[in-house]
């Protein structure tokens, strides 16, 4: 599995919003950690690993054409990262500068179009592409016209990360964009454009949060972290990563009754497979049609 095997892009009609799943490269991450208690006979059956005990992970990020803004859902890991980190984490990101740039041009949109650049939480793999590399070895805000929002707490969480959690936090991701002002700190759900929202959603960090489309019709909530595959569907397949399993638990149920609900169309970060699908109750049991 390699980042080339997937589309840079593939995109939705969601009635005023036009969704672009964009995806900004591969990693992979040990195969226990990504499944937390689940014993490994049952999840190497949903996603292989390789004889480094990882499972491939897409970095797929969202680019919405909305009427009054152009919305960026996080940004993959960026190309900051030396050899030794890029070997650890397999990460298969490379493009101009990296894949993620290489996917919003291919969908018709520059990097300096992007007006708002919403951050699911603060993690290497979905901030790491909020600044970039230049060619004299500085870091700079990689889309220069946006501002960046970020939930309150989960900034206040990434500037003092505890022992546990240090090494998925770095600061060259966050602190260049509020040395130059571009931050925008919300506190809890907010609207950030019309059709767009932010649904806070604890557990794999204590400020994570979703994403909620609403065009018109039907609506989708890009999950992040929250559920990173589809084979994390079922409650207690939760990652080992997770800071805040029980929270998590909690908050999977609330979601999965209220997508249910309401026909939500989940869309998933990490799945190499599967972009987006419908999830329906099956005996009790929590089932995905995956959609093109
Ligand atoms: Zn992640």
């Amino acid at each position: 599995m390699q980042a080339s095997d997937l589309p840079l892009a593939r995109s939705l009609r969601m009635g005023v919003l036009k969704v672009h799943a964009l995806e900004a490269g591969i990693q992979w991450l040990d195969g226990g950690a990504m499944f937390g208690v689940v014993p490994r006979p049952l999840w190497e059956r949903k996603i292989p690993p390789d004889e480094r005990h990882r499972i491939p992970l897409a970095l797929r990020c969202l680019l919405v054409e909305a009427p009054g803004a152009l919305v960026l859902v996080d940004s993959g890991i960026g190309n900051k990262e030396g050899d030794r980190f890029r070997d650890i984490y397999g990460v298969d990101n490379a493009g101009a500068p990296t894949r993620l740039e290489d996917a919003i041009r291919s969908v018709g949109f520059d990097p300096a179009d992007v007006d708002l650049v919403v951050s699911t939480h603060l993690h290497f793999d979905h901030a790491g592409g909020n600044t970039l590399l230049d060619e004299k070895g500085g870091v700079t805000p990689a889309f220069p016209n946006a501002r960046y929002v970020i939930q309150k707490g989960e900034l206040a969480f990434a500037q003092s990360p505890n022992e546990r959690v240090r090494a998925s936090y770095m600061s060259k991701n966050f602190l260049p964009l509020l040395e130059a002002g571009l931050v925008d700190v919300v506190d809890g759900p907010a609207e950030v454009t019309d059709g767009v929202s932010l649904l806070p959603t604890p557990g794999h960090t204590p400020f994570h949060q979703s994403v909620v489309l609403d065009g018109g019709g039907t609506k989708a909530v890009f999950l992040a972290d929250l559920c990173p595959t589809a084979a994390h569907l079922p409650l207690p397949w939760i990652m080992g990563y997770d800071v805040e399993p029980l929270v998590t638990l909690e908050t999977k149920k609330a979601l999965w009754e209220r997508a249910r609900e309401e026909d939500w169309t989940l869309i998933f970060q990490h799945d190499v497979r599967v972009p987006w699908g419908k999830m329906a109750l099956e005996d009790g049991r929590a089932v995905l049609t995956p959609m093109e």
